[in-house]
């Protein structure tokens, strides 16, 4: 079979180290090898806020993190749901595939009605993995790298596919989800690094913010530096951060710390995280407004001509 990848991000604040060690790197390594879709779920911003906010912000600031990273525009579709009016109409039949049992059964919708800051949850909130569905099956995408949280939508994608399957006649591929270094880096607080909880390093962040930022991360008073993440989380964290981004494990780190205290690990670890994060700051000036307009132009496009195939195949298989 010939994978095709699909995956993407919602546009609600900058990309942080947690979506490049779980998904992003993924990505640049794959986008020479397959077929890559990157979805920027604009629609899925309002699952857990009234409203999209500062979307065409936020869309082009995604959009220059991609490229910041290495995500080629050439190679790869980047497109957006609001522009692809017949993928989104595919969530009609795949919500029929699906029980409500189903639906709130999803451990990780409910941790993000846990965080949602809405008084009450939407019917988006519920039925947004099955919407994911649509977004990989759209393409018929095979792999979908992704972070930890998103393995429960990947099951409800195989549910999908599987039942549509059975019911209209064989239509989609199985994907599979590709977790990347780190399934689930966690933030400056503890908690999973997300965008919308404030404790995220943007890959955009500047030399001074990353500083300030892990100045104020919360570890402990013990000069020893152990990895200890059950014990001591918020110094195993550090160490976790400061290894991934040297490329070294994080016992190592601690031991050439040793008793340099919270002091030396977060020095260590901003410089670890400056180094790591130069050349993406970097090759981000590179791009223009209009270099970001006619990319999202051109991947509407494609993404839309491949849509319209899936919709037809779909309408004609159920008899439409
Ligand atoms: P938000 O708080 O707005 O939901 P987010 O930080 O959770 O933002 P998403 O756009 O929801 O980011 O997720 C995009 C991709 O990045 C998904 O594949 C997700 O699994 C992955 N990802 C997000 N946060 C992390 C993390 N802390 N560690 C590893 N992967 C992550
Ligand atoms: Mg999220």
């Amino acid at each position: 079979m010939n994978d095709v990848v699909l995956t993407g991000d919602r546009p609600t604040g900058p990309l942080h180290l947690g979506h490049y060690f779980g998904s992003l790197a993924n990505r640049v390594r794959l986008q020479d090898a397959y077929p890559m879709y990157v979805l920027i779920a604009d629609y899925q911003v309002i699952t857990d806020r009234d409203t999209p906010g500062e979307i065409r912000r936020h869309t082009t600031e995604l959009l220059l993190d991609y490229l910041a990273i290495g995500i080629d525009p050439a190679r790869v579709t980047i497109f957006q749901h609001s522009a692809i009016p017949e993928l989104n109409q595919l969530l009609l039949p795949f919500l029929s595939l699906v029980s409500v049992a189903e639906l709130r059964r999803n451990p990780t919708v409910k941790d993000e009605i846990a965080h949602s800051s809405q008084r009450a949850v939407s019917g988006l909130m519920f039925t947004y993995p099955v919407h994911q569905a649509a977004d990989i099956l759209f393409c018929k995408g095979t792999l979908v790298p992704v972070g930890r949280d998103q393995l429960p939508h990947v099951e409800v994608t195989r549910l999908v596919a599987r039942r549509f399957n059975e019911r209209y006649g064989e239509v989609f591929p199985l994907p599979e989800a590709m977790m990347g270094e780190q399934p689930l880096l966690k933030g400056l607080d503890g908690g999973k690094m997300s965008k919308s909880r404030g404790n995220a390093i943007a890959l955009s962040a500047t030399e001074d913010e990353t500083a300030v930022l892990i100045r104020k991360a919360r570890t402990d008073s013990e000069r020893l530096i152990t990895f200890d993440e059950e014990h001591r989380p918020g110094v195993a964290n550090l160490l976790t951060l400061a290894g991934l981004c040297l490329g070294r494990p994080p016992r190592e780190l601690a031991d050439e710390i040793g008793d340099g205290g919270a002091a030396t690990l977060k020095r260590l670890t901003t410089e670890a995280v400056n180094e790591f994060l130069r050349p993406i700051r970097k090759r981000r000036a590179e791009f223009t407004a209009a270099d970001v307009q006619r990319i999202l132009t051109e991947g509407n496009a494609k993404a839309r001509e491949r849509a319209v195939l899936t919709l037809d195949e779909v309408r004609a298989a159920m008899g439409f």
